[in-house]
């Protein structure tokens, strides 16, 4: 029987410590409903007693029924001279009413004295009444030990001691904090070993951050020590250097070390799920990331393309498929035939017996992929493609000309949008329209426009509302130069989907995501 390590996911909370990233509470919904499809087996949505957004992001959570995660949220131990009850924190993370509460303590005595304030019995005491307290109430504590591995170095005994206040009060899980990332793998596994020893009817985790860039290997050394939970990211995000890259340590806990810890099938969803969270988190995907980038399989030189063709083992550690990843060979016509073949049945349309069609999109799809066009979030925008290269979809919005004029006279900035529309019937439909910016000037105008042309079409996109927008400069493609790529939320009550839009110009980009968005929601909802 294979082992079972447990996937403990902090992407939205410590992931959320990286510089540059800020996502919506709406958007951390998005990120835990992809992380479930994943199959970890927690999900750490927030700090609630430090984060109004994290509070409604468990509010938002509540109503919605998760397939292979449980929800825990993050809390610490009372406040010095504060019993439990009292705490206003741990009031606010018993409110969000998590299955599984993750409280986090002091393991190192300098840590203790010097930023606590606290006596080392102190200490201890607040960890086990803590503890003791929140299972009183009904939760799953997993113990979050910060500093473990300095504070075991610095005095073994009281670290210990520690661990001990927390599996008196009741912890399920004692799990061990590599704080600053400073610990070595070899010397992670020797204490891992002692404290899997200690307690031998205790699950301990293992929580490693990247300072030494061993994040990986430390967790994947602490579970052949014997833990049996790694907590982690997406993507390794975290603050510094980040934490512990599950997208690493999920393939080689199951391909190479022979452990349970998500099923295959949710294996094979690893490299989307990596790039999703990506894109929400509006970070490009590493392409030289290991498993999942762009890049991870990918066969240049012209003996490696040989030789990775005759027996793909000569120059690739696991199978590309396991992980949903494929290989690619920079000159193949083939890469991602079964991917298109496979979305396009998604949305009901059957590729297997179209080659020449199949061959076209394939084509076309490589040159908008090289001119930036990533569809990964943006799946409206990608059905409309395909739509479109198939003729199965004609415009709506069909563009003559548009111009817009910002204009900044003393404090004001007015923005001003003409659209003139190809009109066959009776010559120009024209629209002019204020925003309070040129994309938002562009979308007034529109929907000035569009219920003139098309009354029956008014109702339904009053609906359409606009409820992210994002841009990001791609640098990444040599000879092209900068482009910008705008990417758009949009939403009618119902549900929400995502269109793109690349050009060197920003409005020109926002343009075609807005016309993407309104086109798309107008499909949607004609096939209601
Ligand atoms: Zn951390």
């Amino acid at each position: 029987m294979p082992r079972k390590v447990e996937i403990y996911d902090t992407t939205l909370r410590d992931g959320m410590q990286r510089e540059g990233i800020s996502v919506s509470v709406d958007e951390k919904v998005q990120i835990a409903l992809r992380l479930d499809r994943l199959g970890v087996h927690f999900i750490e949505g927030g700090f609630p007693g430090s984060n109004p957004k994290d509070v409604e992001f468990y509010q938002m959570m509540a109503g919605r029924r998760l397939r292979t995660a449980r929800l825990a949220a993050f809390g610490m131990t009372h406040r010095r001279g504060l019993p439990p009850h009292r705490d206003p924190l741990i009031r606010e993370l018993l409110k969000v009413d998590t299955p599984v509460a993750a409280i986090v303590g002091k393991s190192w005595k300098l840590h203790t004295q010097k930023v606590l304030h606290a006596g080392l019995e102190e200490n201890l005491k607040m960890i086990e009444d803590t503890v003791r307290y929140l299972t009183g109430k009904g939760r799953d504590v997993f113990y979050d030990a910060e500093h473990f591995f300095d504070g075991f170095r610095d005095d073994a005994g009281y670290a210990m001691r520690t661990l001990t206040a927390a599996a008196d009060g009741g912890a399920t899980r004692l799990v061990l904090c590599d704080t600053n990332g400073a610990t070595l793998p070899g010397e992670a596994a020797e204490i891992v070993r002692h404290v899997c020893q200690t307690f031998p009817d205790i699950k301990v985790g293992i929580h490693a951050h990247n300072d030494s860039d061993c994040a990986v290997a430390v967790s994947l050394m602490a579970v052949e020590a014997g833990a049996a939970q790694v907590q982690g990211t997406i993507n390794g995000y975290g603050e510094r250097c980040g934490n512990a890259n599950l997208v690493s340590v999920i393939p080689a806990l199951k391909l190479k070390m022979g452990m349970e810890a998500i099923s295959d099938a949710r294996l094979a969803g690893l490299t989307e799920a990596s790039h999703f969270v990506a894109e929400v988190a509006n970070i490009s995907p590493e392409p030289h990331q290991p498993y999942t980038g762009e890049n991870a399989f990918a066969h240049k030189g012209g003996l490696h393309v040989s030789a990775a063709l005759k027996d793909a083992r000569t120059f690739e550690h696991v199978d590309p498929a396991r992980v949903g990843n494929e290989q690619r060979i920079l000159v193949s016509e083939l890469a991602g035939r079964a991917t298109v073949m496979k979305k396009a049945a998604e949305l009901g349309i059957d590729l297997s017996q179209k080659q020449d069609a199949l061959n076209r999109v394939l084509k076309r799809l490589k040159e908008k992929e090289h001119q930036g066009y990533h569809y990964e979030v943006a799946g409206a925008s990608f059905e409309l493609f395909l739509r479109r290269e198939l003729g199965l979809h004609r415009d709506v919005i069909e563009l003559d000309n548009f111009r817009v004029i910002v204009q900044k006279r003393k404090r004001a900035v007015i923005s001003e949008a003409k659209i003139v529309l190809k009109d066959e019937r009776d010559g120009h439909a024209i629209a002019f329209a204020e925003g309070n910016g040129p994309v938002n000037a562009l979308d007034m105008a529109l929907r000035e426009l569009l219920p003139r042309r098309y009354p029956k079409l008014a109702g339904e996109l009053a609906l359409i509302q606009l409820v992210n927008y994002k841009v990001r400069i791609l640098n990444e493609h040599q000879g092209t130069g900068a482009v910008t790529r705008v990417l758009l939320d949009s939403s009618d009550g119902q549900s929400q989907w995502g269109t793109i839009g690349v050009s060197e110009n920003i409005i020109a980009a926002s343009w075609e995501a807005l016309t993407d968005s309104l086109e798309y929601g107008l499909i949607k909802r004609r096939r209601r």
